[in-house]
């Protein structure tokens, strides 16, 4: 049998194509994009300006990929949700809603699971299942603006996997989430995080989005890094910041770094220092992040006093520097965890069985 077509990952020009392959009039396509990615519906029978026909054999020979939340979370502190989407094949993801007074922000996962292993994050225990596929990655946004009624207008790629590990895929949402016939969402209002994968940054420098590059650096030297982050094994603070004057150098955009305080590992004012040092003169921000504890591992988050001396200090070194604003505190938990415990409990179930 001919393999389903994940029709929700193709891009207009593509669509009609598919279109003219199923022997339909070409902008039929532009037609389809518009329901999936502007309307963003949820199947073939609400397409109306469709035959009934042409509805039927989009069934026929499509996938149509929805996300199901199956549990979520709201917070009654500042309004924060996170959702667990189940997805076609029985795996789930987490996504985070957040509101601000600039506009409502997603955080949205790129893979199930991870494999950079980083010691601190709950999404890397088990590995790396699979990557989620561009149609997957539009529906986390889409999805949570149908169940919270709220719309996007800002989107970090910082929940579970790491983009530049689903090089192509992340590309391709990007390309989707920001055509101006679908959702339409400014690439400027775009963040992508990684925990530095060199030639995959310079990769995309090549390619001149226009998006914002969120490096998770956590350290300022390389023994620390790789302490905290095993990929640090693989490209030194050297490289990644060469990789990272690339991108600026290319797109005209200023670099965020991210940090994350642990509590005796990273936080200290002599790391602060050295931290300015190694970032003084580029145009960058950083954001300070206190660890969420994971309760798998033994890292505890840096006291308040620590995190406002390291800000100070980066600061007073002429460094822009923010301490991250929690969000959603009583629904807590890092990127991850809620996925992992949501596992735990049906695992037990199980066994009860
Ligand atoms: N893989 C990408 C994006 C996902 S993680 C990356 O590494 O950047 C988004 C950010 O959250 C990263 O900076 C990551 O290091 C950080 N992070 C992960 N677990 C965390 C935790 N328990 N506490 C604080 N920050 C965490």
């Amino acid at each position: 049998m001919e393999e389903r077509t994940d029709i929700k990952s193709l891009l207009p020009e593509e669509l009609q194509s598919f279109m003219k392959k199923l022997g339909e009039k070409p902008f039929r396509g532009k037609q389809i994009f518009d329901w999936l990615h502007h309307r963003q519906v949820e199947s073939f029978d609400e397409m109306t300006n469709l035959s009934k026909d042409l509805r039927e054999k989009l069934k026929e020979h499509c996938v149509l990929t929805v996300l199901k939340p199956v549990q979520i979370l709201t917070s009654s502190i500042d309004g924060t949700q996170k959702f667990l989407f189940a997805l076609e094949d029985g795996n789930v993801i987490e996504s985070v809603l957040m509101k601000y007074h600039h506009g409502n922000s997603a955080c949205i996962s790129t893979q199930v699971g991870c494999r950079m292993g980083c010691r601190f994050c709950a999404s890397t225990i088990d590995g790396m299942v699979r990557n989620l596929t561009p149609s997957e990655m539009a529906e986390e946004i889409y999805a949570i603006q149908r169940n919270s009624g709220a719309p996007v207008s800002n989107i970090v790629l910082m929940g579970s996997g790491e983009p530049l590990d689903n090089y192509d895929h992340v590309m391709k949402f990007m390309d989707l989430i920001t055509h101006e016939q679908g959702a339409n969402i400014s690439g400027r209002n775009l963040t992508l995080s990684t925990c530095g994968l060199v030639p995959q940054i310079q990769r995309l420098a090549a390619e001149k989005r226009q998006i914002t590059l969120a490096i998770s650096l956590h350290a300022p030297d390389d023994e620390t890094r790789r302490s905290l982050m095993p990929i640090a094994n693989q490209y030194s603070i050297a490289e990644v910041l060469d990789a990272c004057e690339e991108y600026f150098e290319k797109t005209g955009r200023r670099i965020s770094f991210e940090y994350s305080l642990v509590a005796g590992v990273n936080d200290t004012r002599e790391e602060a220092k050295k931290l300015a040092g190694l970032l003084k003169g580029r145009n960058c921000h950083i954001n300070l992040i206190p660890v969420n504890p994971v309760k798998e591992r033994e890292y505890r988050r840096s006291d308040r006093k620590s995190v406002e001396d390291f800000q100070r200090i980066l600061k007073e070194m002429g460094l822009n520097a923010t301490i991250r604003r929690e969000m959603g505190a009583d629904i807590n938990g890092a990127c991850g965890q809620l996925r992992k415990s949501y596992q735990e409990y049906n695992k037990k179930k199980e066994g009860e069985q």
